[in-house]
């Protein structure tokens, strides 16, 4: 039997813990033809108590089992991932609208997340403390209990993976609301693996829902942490609302992020790689490359090379041949992004290229000369569009690469990397990369935005993951107890 086939949604996360949901069903939907794939079932806000139940009387046994035993289960999920890739990634294809290269870059970071999460049950959980009193004094850190994750559609895979993995690993329990969206390939996928990997039951539960299953997530008293990626929109509401029940609340959250292109940089080259960090997956990443900033004395050649590799860039349906621009999401999103680049053209910026689309399919788009009013400059667009400005100077290229409330990430190409590590201690931003783009994710690098952005870095790496999913306990211990003086 196949690992994924419609067929076996609804037993396998039943499996995973969730019983019955109370949304009823949706269809899964391909973006790229409009077809429908199956229908999977959706949660409502009651599930949530008691996916939470079972979560917390498994996670005890969990918690307690040899550390051995959690490391072998996130290994085995590791292989399943690499087992599988081919029959995932094709879900990843029809129905997220990914193209090949990146569905392929999601099921080997799922895999690489899972085999760094197997270290982690091994890793010290505590250190020693010099106390002034007769006593053995420590600090452990325990599991916190029930951890939420909340995903979005784009990268549905590794968003749920990166938090779901290391939680489980530190003995916790997960519940997991994926996006309606991308059930399958952010959920039921998912589940699958665990389950194959011999997770115990009730460990992980999967709950496709909205923003009220979301919020259900959030203010259940069960669930001390919230790991949360979305929208700085809704990221602001979680944590008023995680604020209000006093939640650990870990926020991944928008992006406006600028690749700043030097004077000496190469220009051909840099087009190149500018590109990559726009229209890859359709600019549908956080870390997008949203803003060019390119120094004025090669602003002309450097958009002209951006603008005939957009133009040459195949797109259309990912399953039907080799494409490297996919469908958006759906139309809510492709007509927020015609928006914000008519917007742009309105308030004075040039169409190099694009500006059109064909159903989902949007074209690539260059703008050139935008202004610093312009939407294109100051929105998060989520779209395969590269906003071009100029600068002359690089205090003035920091000052533009700062002057949005975001800072996720940030990409300098120069020749002269000594000013580029200066220039990024002067750009508020979570994820610096010098002579490469802004869109760079890997399981060992602490991953996370500041400002809008998000939290800091809470995914990514022993130290981070540690932090976000164990709480602290200060333990002391005598031989016999003190005699106080009462
Ligand atoms: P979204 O915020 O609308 O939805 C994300 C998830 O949150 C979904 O599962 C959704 O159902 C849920 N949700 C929405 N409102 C909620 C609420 N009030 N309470 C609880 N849950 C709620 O995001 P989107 O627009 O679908 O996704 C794209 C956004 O995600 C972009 O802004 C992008 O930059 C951001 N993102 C950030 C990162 C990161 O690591 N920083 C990674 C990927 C995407």
């Amino acid at each position: 039997m196949s690992l994924m086939s419609p067929d076996v949604w609804q037993a396998k996360i039943r499996l995973a813990g969730w019983a019955a949901g109370a949304g009823g069903t949706r269809t899964v939907v391909e973006p790229a033809t409009g077809d429908a794939l199956g229908e999977i079932g959706v949660a409502g806000p009651a599930d949530v108590a008691e996916a939470v139940r079972i979560g917390r009387t498994a996670q005890r046994e969990w918690a307690r089992a040899p550390y051995t035993e959690r490391a072998a289960v996130l290994r085995r999920a590791g292989a399943a991932w690499e087992q599988h890739a081919a029959e995932i990634e094709e879900w990843l294809i029809r129905e997220a609208g990914s193209v090949p290269g990146k569905a392929a870059f999601e099921t080997g970071t799922a895999a690489q997340e899972c085999y760094e999460a197997a270290a982690l049950p091994a890793h010290p959980y505590g250190e020693l403390l010099r106390s002034a009193e007769p006593r053995f004094s420590f600090a452990r850190r325990l599991p916190v209990g029930v951890v939420g994750v909340i995903a979005p559609f784009n990268v549905p895979i590794v968003l749920a993976i990166r938090a779901v993995a290391p939680a489980l690993a530190l003995g916790n329990a997960v519940v997991l609301k994926p996006d309606p969206r991308t059930a399958v390939s952010g959920g039921a996928v998912l589940a699958r693996v665990f389950e194959e990997a011999g997770l115990p039951d009730g460990l992980l539960t999967v709950l496709p829902g909205g923003a009220d299953v979301g919020q259900a997530l959030v203010t259940d008293p069960g669930v001390p942490v919230i790991a949360f990626t979305g929208s700085t929109s809704a990221g602001r509401a979680v944590a008023e609302l995680g604020g209000r029940h006093l939640k650990r609340v870990h926020l991944e959250l928008g992006g406006n992020s600028a690749l700043i292109v030097c004077a000496d940089a190469d220009i051909p080259h840099a087009a190149t790689v500018g590109a990559w960090g726009s229209f890859f997956h359709q600019g549908q990443i956080c870390m997008a490359t949203s803003r060019h900033l390119v120094h004025e004395s090669i602003a002309e050649p450097y958009v002209r090379a951006l603008a005939t590799k957009a133009d040459a860039l195949p797109s259309g349906d990912p399953a039907s041949g080799p494409v490297a621009v996919g469908p958006l999401i759906d139309a809510g999103q492709r007509d927020r992004v015609h928006e914000i680049v008519t917007g742009t053209v309105e308030a004075g910026a040039t169409l190099r290229a694009g500006g059109t689309y064909d159903g989902l399919i949007y074209r690539p788009t260059v703008l050139a000369d935008v202004p610093r009013a312009a939407p294109a400059h100051e929105r998060e667009i989520f779209g395969p569009v590269a906003p071009v400005l100029t600068f002359s100077t690089l205090d003035e290229a920091a000052e533009l690469a700062a002057a949005t409330e975001y800072g996720l990430s940030l990409g300098i190409l120069t020749r002269n990397v000594m000013n580029a590590l200066e220039l990024g201690e002067r750009v508020p931003t979570g994820l610096l990369h010098i002579n490469d783009q802004t869109v760079n994710d890997e399981a060992t690098a602490p991953f996370g935005g500041v400002g809008a952005s998000g939290t800091g870095a809470r995914h990514g790496g022993p130290q981070a993951n540690i932090e976000a999913f164990t709480d602290t306990q200060w333990v002391t211990m005598r031989d016999v107890p003190p005699r106080y003086p009462l």
